[in-house]
């Protein structure tokens, strides 16, 4: 018997249509699915219900509040499906992506997170494929993980970011194998999927301000890091230093800001600016005075999954203390252990 999976339309270029403003996201995608599915083996194809939301979102307008609207589907329709297809915005699926696979930690089912650079609606597209082989990897049942298929490349969500504007290969795990590649065959890398483990769904509400991130540059001015924990709903900073987590120490006006938001009990989290990288603070003496500090390290941990698991903890109603404390173990898979 046919697995039955379920596609959630979020928005996104994967179902936009052209307007006199540029590509919208256009409601009603499933038809234009359908149309296009028939002209494909159909038979081999597991059977799919599909939602959408409503208002559609080009992933660009997302924010925080928006994640409940996504897991929300999949945690009501768990037991009715097989698998999961979340069709999204590749500008910030990375992040939707990082923080599903917090969400939805002891998954026993795939979630696919796919998408397109070109929409479905137009006559060259890369969204036939993306959506196919998705289809075909939500109804896998070997795959317990959230994941981002695209352009040939199984990636885990939250070792995931968006590596390119405009080539298809949109996406990729700078510091995490692949978890398969699909050209002539569909090659899976089942030693890669993350062990299966108890754990139970968690859906909580998030503040759209609570975690900033501060690009490191040379001559910033530390009254940037003040304007940013003015507001009492500003919890955790995530610094992007230079290569293995260094930053200007002898900016005393960085440094003293830094310094102002630690004593505020504000999160400081350091990683790297680099796509590919690990962080070494105190490698370097440049660094070493973070650790004085209190910042912590990101380790390799993407941008996307450092920002969703910042906003997870923090949602959870735990004190900066204890999030400070959880945030080096492993969730989900984002960190090596
Ligand atoms: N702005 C679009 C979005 O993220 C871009 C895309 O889907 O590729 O929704």
């Amino acid at each position: 018997m046919h697995n039955k999976i379920l596609i959630i339309y979020t928005g996104g270029t994967i179902g936009m249509q052209p307007s006199e403003h540029g590509y919208v996201p256009v409601p009603g995608f499933e038809a234009l699915i359908e149309e296009r599915l028939a002209h494909s083996h159909h038979a081999l194809l597991p059977n799919f219900d599909m939602i959408e939301l409503a208002p559609l979102i080009d992933s660009a307008n997302l924010a925080p509040h928006h994640w409940n609207l996504i897991a929300d589907p999949i945690i009501k329709n768990y037991d009715k499906y097989d698998g999961f297809i979340v069709l999204h915005g590749t500008d910030t699926m990375a992040y939707s992506a990082s923080m599903l696979s917090f969400i939805l930690q002891g998954l026993r089912k795939p979630v696919i997170f796919t998408g397109s650079q070109i929409p479905l609606s137009e006559l060259r597209n890369d969204a036939l494929d993306n959506l196919i082989t998705s289809m075909l990897l939500a109804s896998d049942t070997t795959i317990h993980e959230v994941c981002i298929y695209f352009s040939g490349r199984l990636l885990r969500g939250n070792r995931s970011s968006k590596v390119k504007a405009t080539g298809l290969d949109a996406f990729d795990s700078p510091n995490f194998p692949w978890l398969g590649q699909i050209g002539l065959h569909i090659e899976l890398h089942s030693n890669l999927f993350i062990p299966q483990k108890a754990g139970k769904f968690i859906n909580p509400t998030f503040s759209d301000n609570a975690v900033s991130i501060l690009p490191i540059f040379p001559g910033m001015d530390g009254e940037i890091v003040d304007f940013m924990t003015a507001s009492d709903r500003s919890k955790a900073i995530i610094l992007r230093s230079y290569g293995v987590g260094n930053l200007p120490n002898h900016n005393q006006s960085l440094m003293n800001a830094l310094q102002r938001a630690s004593d505020k009990n504000i999160i400081l989290v350091n990683i790297s600016q680099c796509l590919q990288a690990e962080i070494f603070q105190g490698q370097y003496a440049c660094s070493s005075i973070l650790n004085k500090m209190g910042v912590i390290s990101g380790a390799e941990m993407t941008l996307e999954a450092t920002y969703t698991k910042l906003h997870f903890l923090l949602s959870t109603g735990l004190n900066a203390e204890d999030v400070q404390a959880m945030f080096s173990n492993c969730l989900a898979g984002e960190i090596n252990q």
